[in-house]
């Protein structure tokens, strides 16, 4: 086998014919010599000329090919039950691995099916009314059903990203996410997806319990039993896959006296710019309708703190996605087209937990949720005709430490409140935020501009809490059989992670049942 590039103008077809003579040169046989011919990645190249350059793989004729595959599903009807919290992609990645193993899945989710979800998020831009079971982090698919479906990860340690692509390609995903170099799926596509992966579980014999809010874990015979939506489940093992901001199952596990730390995190502002600023950034003037939605992301250090741009969301919009009443909390989403007029992304300052007074596990999600409020009440207490309407400050403003007079229109549909944001973010996030935009200007010149709104607060990056499990096993520490799982676990960030992280822990539960 043999790997080589070859680059192509973005608008011009590559096709099977330029395809094949170009592995056989690169295997130095004839075009009929050459067998099976695969694009493995494809990335935007826009130092120059505007090109794709495309990764093969080229075998020769004979030459042995193994496909990536993915294990079968089992009937799990009658097999032994593992109950999975959560219906996020973790949960639902552990879920998927528990049919292949041959054990049967019972999910347990706060939330509504992924269509009724959609009416309460509906609800939520409009009036402003967080139901607390069912808003853009809570409810099936968990936080990442209406995002971008951003599907790159950074950490190749976790496990075969593979397993995550292709499964998602076979519940419905474009297969293009298999090689582009920065994947994505797109809120419009989301819902088919996380729906496919139920009847599949359903159908296998796995279980659905919707509008279950876990209330309390116990551990009981050797197994657990886990009290939900008035009913308790009784299992041997326990994957709990509830997401970053479960603050109640952090508060169970305190009450039970099972270890919890705290956590460093990011906390920022969401930046949204003129999608077409981007695109001529990105693209150096040369920007055409026919190429991608330019994306962009940087990483400054700031005074002994990383600034970094989070979740970049081209031609996207700015979501709602507090899990309470009372607090402001912004996110961004775009469609498979990703054709809004707007490119949003996070740019957010790492948090340790020394940076922040007090102590004890929960201090800084207490931080967190704080500063949550501030930017409600601030919005309350200042005219805001929107309960979630949002602080808002253009760019260089907010660098000088002024009001803005007005502000430009914004995605961001509860709306933008001009405010000192300058002064409401935390001030060690404030400074350092003030350095880093006029900084990422030299590397994307346009980039620091007062078209460009920034509105608070970016919070919910990562969990501010880890439950610390056992490496080996990836069992709570103080909870044998019971596996802290995804992101609210402390252990993975992000669609991808998250998804391998519930498969690693279905695979370890499945060793030891
Ligand atoms: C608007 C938005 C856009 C995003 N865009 C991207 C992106 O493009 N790419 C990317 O990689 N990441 C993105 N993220 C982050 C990503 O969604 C998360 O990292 C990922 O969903 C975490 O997966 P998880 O399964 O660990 O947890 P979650 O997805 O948070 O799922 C947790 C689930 O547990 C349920 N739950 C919580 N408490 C309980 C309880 N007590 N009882 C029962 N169920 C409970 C919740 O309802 C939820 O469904 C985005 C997030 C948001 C909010």
């Amino acid at each position: 086998m043999k790997e080589f590039e070859i680059a192509k103008k973005i608008g011009k077809e590559l096709t099977e014919g330029e395809l094949r003579e170009a592995a056989a040169k690169a295997l130095g046989v004839r075009p009929e010599k050459v067998g099976h011919v695969e694009v493995v990645r494809r990335s935007v190249d826009a130092r120059t000329d505007i090109l794709y350059r495309y990764r093969v793989q080229a075998f020769r004729e004979g030459e042995p090919y193994e496909p990536f595959k993915l294990q079968e599903f089992r009937d799990v009807h009658g097999a032994k039950p593992v109950i999975i919290i959560g219906a996020g992609p973790a949960g639902l990645f552990a879920a998927v691995k528990l049919l292949q193993l041959g054990l049967k899945p019972v999910i347990l989710e706060r939330g509504k099916d992924v269509h009724r979800r959609k009416a309460d998020m509906a609800r939520l831009s409009v009036e402003g009314v967080i139901d607390p079971d069912s808003n853009y982090c809570y409810g099936e698919g968990g936080a990442g059903a209406f995002s971008d479906g951003k599907l790159f990860t950074r950490s190749s340690k976790r496990g075969d990203i593979r397993e995550v692509l292709h499964g998602l390609v076979a519940f419905g995903a474009d297969p293009d996410i298999l090689v582009d170099a920065h994947p994505h799926l797109g809120t419009d596509r989301l819902p088919a997806i996380v729906e496919n992966i139920r009847l599949c579980v359903e159908e296998h014999g796995g279980e659905y319990h919707f509008d279950s809010r876990v209330t309390d874990i116990r551990q009981a015979d050797g197994g657990f039993e886990v009290l939900a939506g008035g009913e308790v489940y009784r299992a041997a093992k326990v994957i709990l896959a509830s997401g970053h901001s479960a603050r109640d199952i952090y508060e169970l596990f305190q009450s039970r006296g099972w270890a919890l730390q705290a956590k460093g995190f990011a906390m920022g502002v969401r930046v949204e710019h003129p999608q077409w600023l981007i695109n001529q950034i990105r693209y150096h003037g040369k920007y055409q309708p026919f190429m991608p939605t330019a994306e962009y992301s940087f990483v400054q250090q700031v005074d002994g703190r990383g600034v970094f741009s989070f979740c970049m969301c081209p031609g996207g919009i700015l979501v709602p996605s507090s899990t309470e009443d009372g607090a402001v909390v912004l996110n961004g989403m775009s469609n498979s087209a990703r054709n809004s007029k707007w490119a949003n992304a996070g740019v957010v300052v790492q948090i340790e937990p020394e940076d922040v007074p007090g102590d004890g596990p929960f201090h800084l999600m207490d931080f967190q949720q704080a500063v949550e409020r501030k930017m409600f009440e601030w919005v309350s207490a200042n005219g805001g005709r929107h309960p979630l309407q949002a602080p808002a400050q253009r760019m260089k403003d907010f660098c000088r430490g002024i009001v803005s007079r007005d502000l430009p229109k914004t995605s961001y549909h509860p709306g933008a409140l001009s405010s000192p944001l300058h002064e409401l973010l935390p001030e060690h996030v404030a400074l350092r935020l003030r350095r880093a935009f006029p900084q990422v200007d030299r590397q994307m010149h346009g980039y620091y501009t007062n078209d460009a709104l920034l509105l608070g607060v970016e919070s919910r990056t990562s969990s501010p809490i880890r439950l610390p499990r056992d490496p080996e096993t990836l069992e709570h520490i103080d909870v044998p059989g019971l596996y802290p799982c995804g992101e609210g676990a402390g252990y993975a960030g992000g669609i991808v992670s998250s998804a391998l992280d519930g498969i690693n822990c279905a695979v370890q539960c499945a060793q030891t049942i």
